[in-house]
C-alpha cells in the first residue's frame, strides 16, 4: 500500500495570490529527493510526472522542479510507478495496452541513460558526450504546444516520403507546407537535405561504394581511382554515345554499393548497461533447458566455430554475429531490375529473446542486383572488415 498521495491534488493551488500548501511543497520535495537517489551524473533525468507532460517525457531535476510547481501532478498518479514503487499486475498490463503503438524514443533514450553505464566516477568520453547531447536536442518536442519529438517527426516524415515515392521536390514542398502551419519557433529542418543532416548525425548515414558491374571488385581503398575491373576488365563507369557518334565515359558508376557503418551500432550496444550486461549472454547466460538447443551458440556448429580463435571466443563481450540476405524489390514485382540485396547483422552474443528482434538487427549492406551475389558475396563483406 502506498502513503495517502491526495496532498498531490489538493494542495496544488497556482491562483492569482495563492500558494501551494505547506504540505504540497514539503512532500514534492520529498518526491523529487526519491526519484533523484543514486542519480549524480548531471545529464541524469526522469519521466516528467507533470499535469503537461503525463510521464511522457524525460527531464533534469531542475527543469522537473519547475514544471510540478507551475503545473502540478498529472492525475491519478497517487503510485509513483514510474519512479520506483511497484504497481499492480492489472495496472502494468493497462499501461502495456496503453503503450501499443505509441512512439517509443523516449524509452529508448531512458534505455540509453548515463545512470545505466556512465556516472561521475566513470565520465563519458567526448564521442559519448555529443552522442547523449545530440539525442537531448533531438528529443525536444517539434513545437511548444506538442510532446511530438523533433527525432520522431523527421523520421516519420522520411518513412512517409520512401513509402509513397515521393521525390526531394515533392518532400521539400511539403515541409514548406507544414511549416507554414506551425507556431514561430518550431524545430522542423527546412528541407530533405537538413533533414537527412538530422539523422546523419546519429550514425544513419551510408556510404556508397562503386563496383564491378559483375561484382568481382570494389573501387575502393587502394583501387579508389582504377577505372576499369582488375578481373574482368568491365568499365566502372556508364558508357554513352554522344551526337557525334562517340562512345564518351561518364562519371556514373554502373553499380553502387552501399554501405552502413558497423561499429557505431556496436559500440552503441556498450552504451547501456541492459545491452552491456545482455552480450555476454552467450557465454555466460543460463540456458532454461540445458542439453537442448535454444540459442546458435548451443550448437556444436557454433563451438567449432570458436575453435578458429580460441582467445577470441574466451572474452563474453567479443560480438558474434550472423549475416542474413534476401531479394528485395522495392519498386515491386514489375521493377525487377531494380532488385537488390540488404544484408543484416545479427549480434548473436545476445539471449533468444533480444536477438531476433528487429531492434538488434542491423542494416549492414544493400547489394544492387538483379541477381543474387553468390559466392561474390565475399567481395561486398569488404567494408565491414574496414
Ligand atoms: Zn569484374
Amino acid at each position: 500500500m502506498v502513503d495517502d498521495r491526495r496532498w498531490m491534488c489538493d494542495g496544488f493551488d497556482n491562483s492569482w495570490g495563492k500558494a501551494h500548501s505547506a504540505e504540497w511543497r514539503k512532500k514534492t520535495q520529498a518526491f523529487i529527493d526519491h526519484a533523484f537517489a543514486g542519480k549524480t551524473h548531471y545529464l541524469d533525468r526522469v519521466r516528467y510526472p507533470c499535469n503537461k507532460y503525463n510521464n511522457g517525457k524525460f527531464r533534469a531535476k531542475v527543469e522537473l522542479t519547475k514544471d510540478l510547481v507551475s503545473y502540478g501532478f498529472m492525475p491519478d498518479y497517487e503510485t509513483w510507478s514510474f519512479h520506483g514503487e511497484k504497481e499492480t499486475r492489472v495496472e502494468t498490463e493497462r499501461e502495456a495496452d496503453d503503450s501499443a503503438g505509441v512512439d517509443r524514443m523516449d524509452e529508448m533514450l531512458e534505455a540509453l541513460q548515463p545512470k545505466f553505464g556512465l556516472n561521475s566516477m566513470d565520465p563519458p568520453t567526448k564521442e559519448v558526450e555529443e552522442f547523449f547531447k545530440l539525442l537531448q536536442a533531438l528529443e525536444e518536442p517539434l513545437h511548444e504546444h506538442t510532446k511530438v519529438s523533433l527525432l520522431a517527426f523527421v523520421t516519420r516524415l522520411i518513412a512517409i516520403k520512401s513509402k509513397y515515392f515521393f521525390s526531394n521536390n515533392c518532400f521539400n514542398d511539403l515541409v514548406q507546407l507544414i511549416e507554414d502551419v506551425l507556431p514561430q519557433r518550431h524545430k522542423l529542418p527546412n528541407d530533405m537535405y537538413q533533414c537527412k543532416r538530422l539523422t546523419k548525425a546519429l550514425g544513419m548515414s551510408y556510404e556508397k561504394i562503386d563496383m564491378c558491374p559483375d561484382g568481382c571488385m570494389l573501387f575502393c581503398d587502394d583501387h579508389v581511382d582504377k577505372k576499369k575491373c582488375l578481373k574482368c576488365g568491365k568499365g566502372r563507369y556508364v558508357e554513352v554515345v554522344n551526337e557525334d557518334g562517340d562512345h564518351v565515359t561518364t562519371d556514373v558508376a554502373q553499380k553502387q554499393l552501399r554501405s552502413f557503418p558497423m561499429a557505431p551500432h556496436f559500440k552503441r550496444l556498450f552504451l547501456s548497461m541492459k545491452t552491456c550486461e545482455s552480450i555476454r549472454w552467450s557465454k555466460e547466460g543460463v540456458r532454461d533447458n540445458p542439453g537442448f538447443i535454444g540459442h546458435p551458440t548451443d550448437s556444436d556448429t557454433w563451438k567449432a566455430l570458436d575453435e578458429f580463435d580460441l582467445e577470441f571466443a574466451k572474452d563474453a563481450r567479443n560480438i558474434h554475429f550472423g549475416l542474413a540476405t534476401d531479394g528485395f524489390t522495392p519498386f515491386g514485382q514489375s521493377a525487377a531490375s531494380y532488385s537488390c540485396w540488404p544484408l543484416f547483422v545479427i549480434p548473436y552474443n545476445l539471449p533468444p529473446h533480444m536477438c531476433m528482434k528487429y531492434e538488434f538487427m542491423f542494416f549492414c549492406l544493400i547489394i544492387p542486383g538483379p541477381e543474387h551475389p553468390g559466392p561474390k558475396i565475399n567481395v561486398m563483406l569488404q567494408p565491414m572488415m574496414s
